[in-house]
């Protein structure tokens, strides 16, 4: 895993470098693959070294599927990996002729079926049950799963695998006999990447430009959402980095980690978050460089990415009830079914039917304040009058029952009683990070800001390029 990974900090031909790298790797597993199973009968490790130097791919194409599925995803990496994958493949194959074949768990299947379909033995299924505890994930195992096995002509189970999840597999081989279950760990690699934006039309578009995926785009509106409203503040020319984590297993990205630091410089104003752990109550969150918290006590937008479609006013035309009337909330146009946030932390205190309002909810959060969500679809099911509910919740879904012209959420903020405006309001901010952990704050957050201030110098760089270039 090393070998590709001395250092995430890409440059240029760093990038390039590990591109090149991660393709040869891919060869030479290619290349192994075929020769495991050529050369499965004179297995020491110089032999297989010199094997994969010989770069032999024509030996590839007299291997089965199955094997190569096994073989390009065992011996993808690490060296030691592949060599122990590689000594199980021949012990079976010294054993018996066979080789491993993949099964794809069916829709109301289970091992008994499986096992009938693998040619496998009956009772086999129970000398498995009792290969060990680690076996017994297999009686719940999901359609689509796969599970490889190796079995010789007599029925007879060799060894197993299952992948249990993105984590962890588990092995069951036959030792002296008998067959023995263990779960291994799948040596996760977390690598850190980044990305810059410049926003034309939408958030969404630019990410996906910067080749960000949706879960980072969504945790990147998380991040700076109480403080940019994503529905109403978006300028033509925002721009976002972002810092982030990668994980990857045997070289294969398998999925985003956390943001680690983000800028987003919206309308001019540059905000910038961290994430920090505390050290004793081991919980991460954003922060500003100067250790307050992103988080505020209330979200600025209920809903993701809708679109304002009426603004709080003292006094408007109401489109339905055609009479001049004040408008002491904010519509938020979206799609019927668009998910609700509770704002805040807080208890559910009506839910119901209120007149022109059609189907309401209205949580009450701390002493002084209320959120009111109308022309509600429908709610959150499990919530009740009386439920308690937790910051970015969902809780009822957007529609346009009562008089609406269509799916919109209506939505209200009150202080002490008051109508104020969601949009303008004061919100109440969450705790910064505590006194005593500030210069652990500093110590392990400068180093990110400085990462950000170079990628975010470089950026203005390009971006100066390509205007004198036009
Ligand atoms: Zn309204």
């Amino acid at each position: 895993m090393s070998l590709i990974n001395k250092d995430f900090r890409l440059n240029e031909s760093q990038t390039h470098n590990h591109r090149h790298m991660r393709l040869r790797w891919a060869l030479l597993a290619i290349a192994g693959a075929g020769i495991g199973a050529v050369i499965a009968s004179t297995n020491t490790a110089t032999q297989y070294s010199d094997a994969i130097a010989t770069d032999s791919l024509p030996a590839f194409e007299s291997v089965t599927t199955t094997t190569d599925e096994l073989a390009r995803e065992s011996f993808s990496l690490s060296l030691p990996e592949l060599q122990a994958q590689q000594k199980i493949i021949d012990d079976a194959n010294n054993l018996t002729p066979k080789e491993w074949r993949e099964f794809k768990v069916k829709s109301g299947d289970n091992l008994a079926l499986l096992f009938k379909r693998a040619k496998i033995k009956p009772q086999q299924l129970d000398e498995l049950m009792k290969s060990g505890d680690a076996a017994k994930t297999l009686t719940r195992v999901f359609p689509k799963d796969l599970i490889r096995v190796l079995s010789d002509d007599k029925g007879i189970l060799q060894a197993l695998r299952y992948d249990i999840d993105h984590k962890s597999y588990l092995m069951v081989e036959r030792e002296n006999g008998e067959l023995v279950a263990k779960t291994y760990n799948h040596q996760l690699e977390t690598r850190q990447t980044h990305a810059s934006g410049v926003i034309e039309s939408s958030l969404f578009l630019a990410a996906q430009d910067a080749g960000i995926s949706q879960n980072i785009i969504m945790e990147l509106a998380n991040v700076f959402g109480w403080d940019v409203d994503f529905a109403l503040d978006i300028r033509k020319g925002d721009s976002f980095t972002v810092l982030y984590e990668e994980i990857f297993r045997n070289g294969e990205k398998i999925s985003d980690g956390d943001i680690l630091a983000a800028e987003f410089i919206n309308d001019g104003k540059t905000y910038r978050a961290v994430r920090y752990t505390n050290p004793q109550t081991n919980v991460s969150e954003y922060f500003t460089p100067d250790g307050k918290s992103m988080r505020k006590a209330f979200l600025r937008t209920p809903v993701n990415f809708a679109r304002i479609s009426s603004k709080f006013t003292v006094s408007r035309f109401h489109p339905v009830l055609h009479k001049v009337r004040s408008h002491k909330g904010v519509d938020y146009a979206a799609k019927s079914g668009t998910p609700i946030y509770a704002a805040g932390d807080g208890k559910v205190i009506f839910k119901g039917k209120k007149g022109g309002y059609g189907k309401v909810m209205i949580v009450q959060h701390g002493s002084r304040y209320t959120t009111l969500y109308a022309h509600l679809k429908t709610y959150n099911r499990k919530l009740r009058i009386g439920s308690k509910v937790k910051q970015g919740q969902t809780i009822a879904y957007v529609g346009s029952t009562g008089l609406a012209t269509g799916p919109h959420l209506h939505y209200e903020f009150r202080v002490n009683g008051v109508h104020r405006n969601p949009l303008t309001v004061k919100l109440p901010a969450s705790k910064p990070v505590p006194k005593r952990y500030m210069a652990d704050f500093e110590l392990s957050t400068t180093p990110k800001f400085v990462q950000l201030d170079l990628l975010a110098r470089s950026q203005q760089v390009a971006l100066a390029d390509t205007e004198i270039n036009n």
